[in-house]
């Protein structure tokens, strides 16, 4: 069922597994249908066109996989085997991972609407995190003897088993390479549950796992609906730890469940970034870096910068300068060369954008630049114009994640009030300061509630720094760290008196 939009030619790679349809998910190292027969089909976003259609696994199915997943877990050896031994594996995936970068940069773009090189980027972050996480495992000493008055004591940490992840629409490769890979380098099996609107990398990578000969069982993907499948996964008994990546309402959910089988869970949830903008900066580089930040995947960005507080003496220099590049994007086609930002991933995701921008400006928000439908000569895609609102953020459209290219605008005087506003939300994912008196910086980085604070930049994700959510955006811990990595290790005590 492949499509190529007029004037894309597809990676031969790409073609034949688009045209292999339906797509099957993967367990136990093998193509694996659902059982009901039931597919959804999986969109492009710039074009509205079917891709491919991919099996909706039944909740059987899914328990199918994580039964598959604990047997790998007690028979395969990947549990038990020597870390450099596991990371001599892990390499060479990420060796296959890189040796076909462009094929999965491709079908990402395509599947999510996302520019090329965005698309490359977070293929590159999936294989440098997991090579990340891979080398980090071998040096985590796991056995620690306890000086204790007469006893012999040591603690151990060992991998918890099939572990379970539910990921989002928006960065299905990245994120992938964010949950999975501190799991897999520490021992575990996973049932990956990718989103029904970006299905296919995630499907692609595990038939490259298998390519890598990473043992079967070890990386299974059940593709399928959040209501079926996502439901399934998250009631398992067999799944012994669990992390979903999505909006607060369905993490609710999956937590109020987790909660009750006592299997421990991580969420990683939705937000409503700040970025508290000071007197002192260069207004035209702070007005580039947080265009760029909310058109960035048309603003389908979690940790976004989306409330922008603006220090009031250079408040109407910053709006105008920030207008006119928002009114400067080129709206296109994702793989198109002239494209400054893409599609939003679906009809939904389009209704949802301009349904906030309509509630926005009846709740009294100025419309600074409009945003509305964008139109693409030959594409039928769902496209939006970048926005800007302004105004007092008591208002829909600043308080609740709107996951689209609009901007909301307000005016501070005083440090303390920069910070209040900021704070003033449900959520606390991630926020920025930009400032040049750095004393400044540090301290209202310090002062805003959230699991991330980012100075003079905004989305910063570096290896070795935890990224994660408090209040509405999270629980449970950040990723992308050591932390995470202990995270998968369950820790048991030994101790024999002497
Ligand atoms: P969503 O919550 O609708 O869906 C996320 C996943 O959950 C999908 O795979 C979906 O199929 C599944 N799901 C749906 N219902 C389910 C259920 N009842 N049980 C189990 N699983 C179920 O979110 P979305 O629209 O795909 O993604 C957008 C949201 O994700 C935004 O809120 C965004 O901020 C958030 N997000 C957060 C992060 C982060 O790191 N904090 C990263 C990316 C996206």
């Amino acid at each position: 069922m492949a499509t190529a939009a007029p004037g894309v030619s597809l990676h031969p790679e790409v073609e034949a597994f688009l045209s292999s349809g339906p797509l099957a998910g993967v367990v136990g190292g093998k193509d694996v249908t659902g059982t009901s027969g039931e597919t959804i089909p999986t969109r492009d976003p710039g074009t509205g066109e079917v891709l491919a259609e991919v099996h909706a696994f039944t909740a059987d199915d899914v328990e199918a996989a994580v039964a598959t997943a604990n047997d790998a877990f007690r028979t395969s050896g990947w549990a038990t085997m020597a870390p450099n031994d596991r990371g001599v594996h892990l390499h060479r995936f990420a060796d296959i991972l890189e040796k076909n970068k462009d094929v999965l940069a491709q079908l990402e773009a395509l599947d999510c609407g996302k520019l090329l090189p965005h698309a490359a980027g977070d293929v590159g972050n999936l294989i440098s995190t997991l090579r990340y996480f891979t080398d980090m495992a071998g040096h985590v000493q796991r056995r620690s003897a306890l000086a204790v008055a007469g006893h012999e004591a040591w603690t151990i940490r060992s991998p918890w088993g099939a572990c379970g992840f539910i990921f989002p629409w928006n960065f299905p490769l990245l994120l992938f390479g964010w949950g999975t890979s501190p799991a897999l380098a520490a021992g575990n099996t996973v049932v990956v549950k990718p989103a029904e609107d970006t299905p296919l990398s995630t499907i692609y990578v595990a038939k490259l796992a298998r390519e890598a000969g990473i043992p079967d069982g070890v990386i299974n993907v059940v593709p399928g609906s959040g209501a079926t499948a996502g439901a399934a996964l998250t009631a398992s008994r067999g799944i012994k730890r669990m992390s979903f990546t999505g909006s607060p309402e369905v993490g609710r959910l999956v937590g109020e469940v987790c909660g009750r089988n006592l299997v421990p869970v991580k969420l990683e949830l939705g937000g409503k970034g700040a970025a508290v903008v000071f007197d002192d900066v260069d207004v035209e580089d702070a007005a580039t870096k947080l265009v760029g930040a909310i058109t960035f995947h048309s603003g389908q960005v979690c940790c976004d910068a989306t409330r922008w507080i603006v220090h009031e003496s250079i408040y109407d220099d910053f709006v105008s300068r920030a207008a006119s590049k928002l009114q400067a994007i080129h709206v296109d086609y994702q793989l198109s060369n002239a494209c400054g930002m893409g599609p939003v991933v679906s009809e939904k995701q389009r209704a949802r954008v301009l349904g906030y921008l309509e509630k926005g400006v009846a709740g009294g928000a100025e419309a600074v630049v409009a945003g509305g439908p964008a139109a693409v000569p030959g594409h039928e895609g769902y496209f939006v114009k970048p926005a800007l609102l302004a105004g007092s953020f008591d208002n829909v459209a600043a308080r609740e994640e709107i996951f689209g290219p609009v901007a909301f605008v307000t005016k501070f005087q005083t440090e303390d009030e920069g910070i209040a506003i900021a704070n003033n939300t449900d959520y606390g994912l991630a926020n920025s300061v930009w400032t040049s008196d750095l004393g400044r910086a540090a301290r209202v980085a310090e002062s805003m509630i959230a699991g991330n604070s980012w100075i003079n930049a905004h989305n910063l994700f570096p290896h070795g720094v935890p990224y994660g959510g408090v209040n509405k955006s999270g629980m449970g811990g950040g990723v992308n760290s050591i932390e995470t990595l202990f995270d998968y290790w369950r820790s048991q005590s030994v101790v024999r008196p002497l």
